[in-house]
């Protein structure tokens, strides 16, 4: 019993509960595990965003080169560049020009209110004024010599602190990237531009982004034409081209934010956040450095609610399985250990069956010798002897039919088919034949009860083999009272017919046990009583086939009561 109490605790409740365990911090970490995705969903959007801004500033340099090309298809460049702003017809920028000679005829001085910033611009395109730069694209990283030579020391490229803070603090970026990436470099104007035919610059002037876009014809070898785009210029640029980009994401905000982290243009309008803490945010980069495309979660409790959905989910299906695994464990070990008792009984049987059998047959043997041995002896004792023989060898029999009826009921019950009889010669039949004997033995006899007929539905057979164990137990348990009484009375539409004796009684919790196959209250060494713990079960099981039952009443001044209750009829 140990045994199987040990293999279901290490077979079965053991490993449950370790696999509940980790389903259960499984299903803890399902937020995260949301976040993560949502995160690298929303991550490729502003990523894409990003790439699209990129793309319109490039675009924008492209038809600016454009632009170039097709005014000097009709006007040499010499006579172009003093006149270029006009010529190029941009009001959003400042357009210039610097000639082979390093002059910038233009933009002339203007007086217009912006005048310090394009002034500014100037003394940086006349290569007077070296400032921290983003080229785009990213050529420019490694210093190249000044193509002037006259101030080499100040003009050669350095490139400034990489990996910067970033203005904005994403919450969850797949994967992580919590610095910048953009690259700054220290050079001039000239500097920059050198070696290539295109290109556009970046660069803060009084905390301002400008974007410098400048092209080298080769229809005027030498010159350089730029246009300078401020601060506002760049904003109605990124706002079009966030509008053509058209940007949306279910249940989000996407924004483009400036270097201050404000937003410039958001596809949900009227939609306020802490901007700085976006769910997700890509930099735009050197483009548009310090400018970065963000996403706001309109409902940032619906990816917590729907987490505990699916781990309650989780955990109800859990607790489901658990329950099945145990009870099912239960269920087996329970099942093993009926097995077990089953067994044993089984086995108890065998040797009681045994010695049952033993006994009566010895005593056979015994009187068989004696009558022998003297066949001349007193004719009394000569009677004696014989009724011995009888009395063993009926005890033989009813042992053995006992035996086989179990045997018989066990494979396949043999339905009964009760019919409408009188129960008194029946009873009257049994009681007389085991009076006899039990007087014999000593013991008074006792038939009380309504007067007959008693009209019952019942196979007498059956009923006769059922008084015939009761009478036997009475017989086998009796004390120092050998007093047995049978009691046959009227009960609603049953008829009782009972069997009280005063012997050792049955042990308190014994009641229903005794009725169960193999089962025997008294055991056989302790008591000297032999039997198969199949009485009983057949005596009841045949009351059941005929519509009744046994039922057992402890007496109040000792002994026992087991009453058969049989259908009367009608
Ligand atoms: P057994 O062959 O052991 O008598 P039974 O099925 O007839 O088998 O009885 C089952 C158990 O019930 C007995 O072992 C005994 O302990 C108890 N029992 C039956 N009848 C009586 C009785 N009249 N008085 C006391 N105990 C009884």
């Amino acid at each position: 019993m140990r045994r199987i109490a040990l293999v279901f605790l290490v077979a079965v409740f053991a490993p449950s509960l370790g696999l509940g365990f980790l389903a259960l911090r499984t299903a803890g970490e399902q937020r995260g595990i949301l976040e993560r995705q949502a995160a690298e969903l929303y991550q490729n959007d502003t990523d894409a965003l990003a790439a699209a801004i990129r793309a319109a500033v490039l675009e924008r340099q492209r038809a600016f080169a454009a632009r170039v090309r097709e005014r000097l298809s009709t006007t040499p460049p010499a006579q172009l560049a003093p006149d270029f702003a006009r010529a190029l017809g941009d009001p959003a920028g400042a357009a210039f020009v610097v000639t082979p000679a390093g002059d910038v005829p233009a933009p002339a001085d203007p007086d217009q209110e912006d005048a310090a910033l394009r002034r500014e611009t100037r003394e940086f395109v006349r290569n007077r004024a070296p400032a921290e730069l983003f080229p785009v694209p990213q050529t420019k990283t490694v210093p190249k010599p000044a193509l002037g030579g006259t101030r080499a020391d100040a003009t050669a490229a350095a490139p400034a602190a990489a990996g910067a803070e970033r203005k904005v603090q994403p919450q969850r970026n797949a994967p992580a990237e919590p610095a910048s990436r953009l690259v700054s470099q220290i050079a001039d104007f000239r500097t920059a531009t050198a070696g290539d035919r295109d290109g556009v610059l970046a660069r803060y002037t009084r905390n301002e982004l400008e974007l410098i876009l400048w092209t080298r014809p080769p229809e005027a070898e030498g010159y350089l034409f730029g246009l300078a785009l401020p601060a506002a210029a760049v904003a109605d640029l990124v706002r079009a081209a966030f509008a053509a980009a058209a940007p949306g994401a279910p249940d989000a905000c996407l924004a483009v934010l400036d270097e201050t982290a404000r937003p410039v243009a958001q596809s949900v309008p009227g939609f306020t956040a802490e901007w700085k803490r976006p769910f997700v945010a890509s930099e735009i980069g050197e483009t548009l450095p310090h400018w970065e495309t963000a996403l706001y979660l309109r409902d940032p409790e619906r990816l917590a609610r729907s987490a505990e959905l699916i781990t309650l989910t989780i955990i109800l299906l859990i607790a489901l399985a658990l329950a099945a695994i145990l009870a099912g464990g239960s269920f087996v070990a329970l099942d093993a250990r009926r097995q077990l008792v089953l067994a044993r009984q089984k086995t108890d049987f065998v040797s009681n069956v045994s010695h049952e059998l033993k006994t009566p047959l010895t005593s056979i043997r015994l009187f068989a010798e004696m009558l022998e041995r003297d066949s001349a002896a007193d004719p009394a004792k000569r009677a004696n002897h014989l009724r011995i023989i009888r009395l063993e060898s009926e005890r033989l029999t009813r042992l053995i039919n006992n035996v086989l009826d179990f045997a018989r009921l066990e494979k396949g019950r043999r339905p009964l088919h009760p019919v409408a009889l009188d129960l008194n010669p029946v009873v009257a039949r049994t009681w007389e034949a085991q009076c006899i004997h039990l007087q014999a033995a000593g013991f008074s006899c006792t038939w009380s009860g309504d007067p007959p007929p008693y009209p019952a539905r019942a196979v007498a057979d059956a009923v006769e083999q059922i008084l015939v164990n009761l009478l036997s137990n009475a017989e086998k348990y009796s004390g120092d009272r050998r007093e047995i009484t049978l009691r046959t009375t009227r009960a609603g539409a049953e008829w009782l017919v009972a069997v009280e004796d005063r012997g050792i009684g049955v042990p308190p919790g014994e009641e229903l046990r005794i009725f169960h196959a193999f089962h025997r209250a008294h055991d056989s060494l302790a008591s000297g009583v032999p039997g198969s713990g199949l009485g009983l079960t057949l005596a009841d099981r045949l009351a059941r086939d005929q519509g009744g039952r046994i039922t057992f009443t402890r007496r109040a001044d000792g002994g026992s009561i087991f009453t058969l209750h049989l259908p009367a009829a009608a």
